[in-house]
């Protein structure tokens, strides 16, 4: 029988990634989506035949029923959330509902319409914070340092309840940064392989950064997806840490985009305090040997690899818009 999936988020990166894999398995993909005054379709307009999208938002819950109601799925992902860690200072109270407690909602929204669903939430590596072990693994005690980490707490820990409370099939997948071409432009991969392309292409002549030493774990969501479906598959729901198991600093970041392109960044990157953040997670690396062993996944993309795919992404972009004469915003 088609297997039925409900994916939150769907128009963000991580979403537009699963929805190719689930088709790609000959799954019926169903995504919600929040009205918005100007469709935003970058990541999934060439789905748009294969996809239903029924319209709805984390923080209503009635909306969330009707969406369940609607897909009847098997397996449910919560993708959706506000992602941005530095605009978690901006709209702390935005962040705590969506990012927070719009899991509770659709869990509310399962448990009460289709509970024998399968349901993964997105949890993330920000919960570790100001790191109290290194690397960091699944039974790593959370200290997270923004409102957007917070809010990831709390919905990481209403999904182990709901899985103890009622018995239902709740994974937490903690993943550690992932990145692509559909990265959101604000973070700080795509930021610098924007900028990057625009430099060599001679629309731009500096990128303003933050704090250049912090360290992140790095992989490709593409290949990260794999692991979110893998996790609903097992025989028993379980909370496993996603990474590479590798860490490199924001100045390896911006060197090795900005040698890709025969340029050297100290010629053009600018530390600029408005991109400092109020309190930073200095250090993330993480131990995915559990996900190794239990769902056999393993990352395919290096560092090096997804740098220089994002670069050549932007610029091939940035290029196909001056030659259609599309404005450079
Ligand atoms: P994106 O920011 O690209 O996508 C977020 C999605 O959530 C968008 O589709 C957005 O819709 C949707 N959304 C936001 N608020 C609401 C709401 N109130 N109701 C319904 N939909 C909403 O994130 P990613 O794809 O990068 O990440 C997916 C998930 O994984 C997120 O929960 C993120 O926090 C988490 N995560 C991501 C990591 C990463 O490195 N990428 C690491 C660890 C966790 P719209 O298009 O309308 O804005
Ligand atoms: P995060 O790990 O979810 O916060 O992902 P980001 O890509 O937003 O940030 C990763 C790291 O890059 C953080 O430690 C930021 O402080 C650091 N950073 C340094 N300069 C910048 C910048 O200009 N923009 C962003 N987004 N992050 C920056």
């Amino acid at each position: 029988m088609t297997k039925r999936a409900l994916i939150t988020g769907i128009t963000g990166q991580d979403g537009s990634y699963l929805a190719e894999l689930l088709l790609s398995k000959g799954y019926k993909v169903f995504g919600l989506r929040r009205r918005t005054s100007i469709p935003i379709m970058d990541n999934i307009g060439h789905l748009k035949n294969e996809i239903e999208l029924i319209e709805g938002d984390l923080l209503d819950l009635g909306s969330l029923m009707r969406a369940v109601s609607i897909s009847d799925p098997d397996e449910v992902y919560n993708l959706a959330a506000q992602s941005f860690v530095a605009t978690s200072w901006v709209q702390p109270v935005a962040t705590a509902q969506a990012t927070g407690m719009g899991v509770t909602n659709l869990l509310e929204a399962v448990r009460l319409t289709k509970p024998e669903a399968r349901f993964y939430q997105a949890s993330s590596s920000e919960m570790f914070g100001k790191v109290l072990a290194t690397p960091q693994k699944e039974t790593t005690p959370f200290y997270p340092r923004s409102p957007y980490g917070v809010a990831k707490v709390y919905g990481h820990w209403i999904t182990v309840n709901y899985r103890e409370s009622y018995n239902m099939f709740a994974c937490s997948g903690i993943l550690f940064n992932h990145e692509s071409p559909r990265r959101g432009i604000e973070f700080v991969t795509r930021k610098v392989s924007d900028a990057v392309a625009r430099i060599k292409l001679g629309l731009q002549t500096e990128l303003r950064m933050g704090n250049l030493d912090a360290k992140r774990d790095w992989g490709f969501a593409g290949d990260y997806v794999k692991a979110m479906w893998l996790m609903l598959q097992q025989d028993k729901a379980d909370d496993f840490v996603i990474s590479t198991a590798e860490t490199h600093t924001i100045e390896e970041l911006v060197d090795i985009a900005f040698t890709h392109v025969g340029l050297d960044w100290k010629d053009y990157v600018v530390v600029d305090q408005r991109f400092v953040r109020p309190a930073e997670v200095d250090l993330l690396l993480g131990d995915c040997s559990k996900a190794k062993e239990k769902l056999g996944w393993e990352r395919e993309v290096t560092f090096e690899q997804l740098v220089k795919m994002m670069v050549d992404s932007d610029l091939a972009l940035i290029n196909e818009n001056l030659i259609k004469g599309v404005k450079i915003v």
